[in-house]
């Protein structure tokens, strides 16, 4: 009871962080007359951008980034179910999701709202491809989650080490794993006419373990004890009889 009113608490306080620097303010009004004023975006690389949204990674070991990290930490910690360890912002690179308004500020360009983010720890401290992801309450059901945690498996292509997400698992990101990991998985089948399960994960950036996870999944591999043989259908990586939702970003 006690620590379900001090979730409604944090909850609570969500409202008066700024939608775009997320600064927390002391009232409606002083929120209010702060947003009417602010454009403050992280002053971050940006790693991905559309019309619709944009991307930026801020490095929490850059003493610059640090202010923002922990706005970042402390909006994650009143959305996560289970808290995680975020307290040191050092440890962490924050990929942060804005998305365009349609309204515009007082120098006339459109304004970016805060919709989410993931974190990731550095390679120095992990190998995992994210830690955690929070998306805001008004931006679910857009497919938000599984573009970040694609886009973590993107960088993580990039840097030419597959990973997978830390454990455990929430209820919700086992589907959206299992959900993601069969698209990547028969999105690189259905294009490579000869292939291996180590190629496939060096090519969707995802750990060879998650790999053969979704090819099971998708009954496109086999393994006998006796004789080790592995298979894999092609028509069925084009045309697999269960077909998880297209995990797509909609957005108007
Ligand atoms: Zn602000």
């Amino acid at each position: 009871m006690k620590r379900q009113r001090a979730k409604d608490d944090l909850l609570h306080d969500l409202n008066y962080h700024c939608k775009c620097c997320l600064k927390k303010c002391a009232s409606d009004r002083i929120l209010s007359l702060h947003e009417d004023e602010c454009s403050r975006v992280p002053d971050a690389p940006v790693v991905f951008q559309n019309q619709h949204l944009v991307i930026f990674e801020v490095d929490g070991r850059y003493p610059s980034n640090r202010v923002f990290a922990k706005r970042l930490v402390e909006v994650g910690i009143s959305l996560l179910e289970q808290k995680h360890p975020l307290e040191d912002v050092q440890l962490f690179t924050f990929f942060v999701l804005y998305m365009r308004d349609t309204s515009t500020s007082v120098s006339g360009l459109r304004r970016l709202h805060f919709a989410g983010f993931f974190s990731k720890e550095h390679p120095a401290s992990s190998t995992s491809s994210l830690a955690c992801i929070v998306i805001l309450d008004e931006f679910r059901g857009y497919g938000l989650g599984t573009f970040l945690a694609a886009l973590s498996f993107a960088l993580s292509r990039r840097s030419g080490s597959p990973a997978t997400p830390e454990r455990p698992l929430s209820i919700s990101g086992q589907h959206l794993y299992a959900s993601l990991w069969q698209r990547l998985v028969r999105e690189h089948f259905s294009r490579s006419t000869c292939t291996s399960v180590e190629e496939c994960s060096a090519s969707t950036g995802v750990a060879v373990d998650d790999v053969l996870r979704a090819l099971y999944s998708m009954r496109m591999i086999a393994v006998k004890s006796h004789h080790p043989l592995a298979f894999v259908e092609r028509s069925a990586a084009t045309t697999p009889t269960h077909s998880p939702p297209e995990a797509t970003l909609i957005w108007p």
